[in-house]
């Protein structure tokens, strides 16, 4: 299995080559020159920066290991975490995105290739359910080259892509057979909070096809005995105060295109934010998520992982990364 795996990547770094001088391993396609430092739209240069690698109990229970499932009938409960790696720098400009920290600053360490794959081993040495790589676009480079190291001493954990979902089909094409379980975000539908919030007008012209590309490679939720996630795509999408309309898009479109028991997560942990402008400085109400919730349920995605108790007051959603331990775990950990 890890020997197939290497191969594939192989494979996809010799593709690749000259991407490193040339860059167009995103929609930005900015045909920067990494290879002379942080640059490009993402600001990164060839090695990966990391803000931290963790445990996570925050996430799909199916991939934490923590009941928070509100339509699912899985109970399963675990306090083995994802092995979450946060990775700097950004190809999206979210106005408020909460992890700005390392997404527009750059909070972050540049790591050399064996030190990433340390990391993930050391991660599953630690009892973690997955490699769960959080915006690992602008690094798939160093990420694919620490794989292979990594694989070589038998890593032997799902590999989650957690992206959001600014990508390039074609891209992500060549991770056939490397990754385990998508999850992507589908933010937008609608162009206009795209552009405005994201600095992406054409956000959904990439997404749509890439989130494509990603069902059509994994397309089944399959459960370990266990009951955690091993392979599949899971859909994410965070409800924005006063952008009901793009996520009732957001949740037609999903329906629309993919077999209507798709799984999706709806998040509700929004919270204003770094450069938030002023009508998004505000939390979410919970009828803006129970409106969303409402299509979601008559849609019939399955599992639907629903937020349903973790509004505004819930400070902890927020990580912190100037601290060592970034998350707080005040409900789901305790
Ligand atoms: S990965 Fe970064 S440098 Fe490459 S095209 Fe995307 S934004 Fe530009």
């Amino acid at each position: 299995m890890n020997a197939r795996k290497i191969e594939r990547i192989e494979r996809a770094l010799s593709a690749w080559e000259g991407q490193e001088t040339d860059c167009a391993l995103c929609p930005r396609e900015c045909h920067a020159d990494r290879s002379r430092g942080p640059t490009g739209y993402c600001r990164t240069g060839t090695k990966a920066v990391i803000a931290s690698a963790l445990l996570h109990f925050g996430e799909e229970p199916v991939l934490s290991g923590l009941h928070d499932c509100a339509d699912s009938e899985s109970s399963n409960v675990s306090r083995r975490g994802s092995g979450t790696i946060f990775f700097c720098g950004c190809n999206l400009r979210c106005l408020f995105c909460q992890n700005y920290q390392i997404s527009w600053l750059g909070r972050g360490r540049p790591v050399e290739d064996e030190e990433l794959a340390d990391m993930m081993l050391d991660l599953e040495r630690r009892g973690a359910l997955n490699i769960n790589l959080v915006s690992p676009t602008q690094a798939i480079l160093p990420i694919l080259r620490a794989l292979r190291l990594a694989l070589a001493r038998r890593l032997s954990l799902p590999l989650v892509y957690n992206t959001n979902g600014y990508e390039r089909a074609d891209v992500i094409e060549r991770l056939a057979g490397i990754v385990d379980i998508y999850l992507p975000d589908c933010k937008y539908a609608l162009s206009e909070p795209a552009a405005r919030l994201s600095g992406a007008a054409d956000y959904f012209d990439h997404a749509g096809p890439a989130l494509q590309e990603m069902f059509v490679q994994q397309p089944d939720l399959i459960l370990d005995a266990g009951g955690f996630a091993s392979a599949g795509t899971i859909f994410r999408h965070l409800v924005l105060p006063g952008q009901v309309p793009n996520s009732l898009a957001v949740c037609d479109w999903l329906a629309e295109t993919f077999r209507p028991t798709v799984p999706l997560s709806l998040m509700s942990q929004y919270q204003p934010c770094w450069r938030a402008p002023e009508d998004l400085r505000r939390p979410l109400l919970p009828d803006e998520y129970g409106a969303v919730l409402d299509r979601a349920r008559r849609l019939g995605f399955d599992p639907l992982f629903v937020q349903s108790a973790l509004f505004a007051e819930d400070e902890h959603l927020n990580p912190d990364f100037e601290r060592k331990s970034p998350f707080h775990w005040k409900r789901r950990n305790d």
